[in-house]
């Protein structure tokens, strides 16, 4: 089996996701939600330390609405499903601003987040549960600002918090960078964006968030004190989880980084120890292994704890118990995290020639001078398969043409 037929098969086994009656669309399970828990509930504390409220807007909004940003209707058009003038949100945008419209009279800046579904009607590739599903759960958070320099602070800064979830918590190392200009937002002013690459070498693009300038609020004339608002947006979506299953599993099943993980010890028999076990996140999980649960409390001849990544038991005492599990959820995480920057190799390459053969091989990811210019890139897609994910400064030659260049990019395949 390839490294897509096993992940469907083992998020499928797991107990994730299962096939719906709808094309393309998946049912997320409760463990599945219960892992979107944990990590709405970290961008929940971090949106909230930075001054955004929740909200919950309308599922659906008027095509004509839509429409008045030219770009970012046109982008989105070919996965629009649309009813009686209704469009199904992909993105919420259109729908958000209007209202904010009316709030910009209370002040700015105006920061506010929605957890809620959306659907983007992909006709073309086939679905693979929670990398690509028709409809699918994500955060979103828009803000609105008097001045340009804070909006692109407060895109800087949601990145900064995507980083420290992705990485901190689900154990996985993500390139940060800018998208080309072919592969923007629709209407936004750039895109910064964290991309990952899983052990299949192909790229996930994990979190994107968005400088919008000033292109929402003029069509739409959201202004402050006579002038349009500048405007950031940002989002994750439940494809965390099925890039976290990809790089963090075995023959035997999941393995979830102890952060993230909604029971981090299983109790097998020893439920009277919930109360030692203090803070941690404890419960009885059926099948363990296969779940990932990172920690089995379980009792034998004595006390042990078994960890899910090594499988090695460690016995413990009521008294060591908590300090001795809490110490081991740490050195599970950071092994997770130290495995999976090892998995995946990024390579450089000299000249087009060796970027071609690498990629061909399928063996590593690569960086290398790109000039900027899209046909470069599309030959370069063409050519290899490769796509170009990020961009960041770095001089040199672009790889394909080698016209001298002030930018590098990472190239890989993409789901
Ligand atoms: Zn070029």
């Amino acid at each position: 089996m390839d490294h897509d037929a096993r992940y469907r098969e083992l998020v499928e086994r797991a107990g994730l996701v299962e096939a719906s009656v709808v094309p393309g669309c998946s049912v997320f399970k409760e463990d599945c939600l219960a892992i979107w828990a944990q990590i709405t509930g970290f961008l929940d504390r971090r949106l909230k330390e930075k001054g955004f409220t929740t909200a919950y807007f309308p599922l659906f909004i008027p095509e004509a609405e839509m429409k008045k940003q030219a770009d970012h209707y046109e982008g989105f058009r070919k996965e629009l499903m649309v009813a009686d003038g209704l469009v199904v949100r992909p993105t919420s945008e259109m729908v958000i601003y209007p209202t904010l419209k009316r709030w910009i009279s209370r002040g700015v800046p105006i920061k506010v987040n929605q957890f809620c579904s959306v659907v983007r009607w992909e006709r073309l590739k086939p679905n693979l549960p929670l990398i690509r599903d028709n409809e699918f759960l994500w955060q979103e958070s828009h803000t609105v600002h008097a001045t340009r320099e804070e909006a692109e602070v407060m895109a800087r800064e949601m990145l900064a918090v995507y980083k420290e979830l992705i990485e901190g918590l689900l154990a996985i190392p993500t390139v940060a960078g800018a998208k080309p200009p072919h592969r923007l937002f629709p209407g936004a002013e750039y895109t910064l964006a964290l991309e990952a690459i899983m052990p299949s070498v192909k790229s996930v693009q994990m979190a994107t968030s968005h400088f919008l300038g000033q292109r929402f609020s003029r069509p739409l004339d959201l202004t402050y004190h006579g002038e349009p608002v500048w405007q950031s947006c940002h989002g994750v979506t439940t494809r965390l989880i099925g890039a976290m299953v990809m790089m963090h599993s075995d023959a035997r099943g999941l393995i979830l980084p102890p952060r993230i993980a909604p029971v981090q010890v299983a109790l097998d028999g020893t439920e009277d120890y919930r109360e030692t076990l203090g803070p941690l996140r404890t419960g009885v999980v059926d099948d363990p292994v296969l779940k990932g649960v990172p920690l089995v409390l379980s009792r034998g001849r004595g006390l042990t704890l078994t960890r899910r990544d090594t499988g090695e038991a460690v016995p413990v005492t009521e008294a060591t118990l908590p300090a001795t599990a809490a110490r081991l959820l740490e050195e599970i995480q950071q092994a997770l995290w130290e495995r999976a920057q090892a998995r995946v190799p990024m390579h450089a390459p000299a000249e087009y020639g060796e970027f071609i053969r690498t990629a061909q091989a399928h063996h590593a990811y690569q960086r290398a001078g790109w000039c900027g210019a899209v046909n470069c890139a599309s030959a370069i897609k063409q050519d290899t398969g490769s796509s170009l994910r990020v961009t960041s400064p770095g001089t040199g030659q672009c790889i394909r043409c080698r016209a001298p260049t002030d930018q590098s990019a990472i190239f890989a395949p993409a789901y």
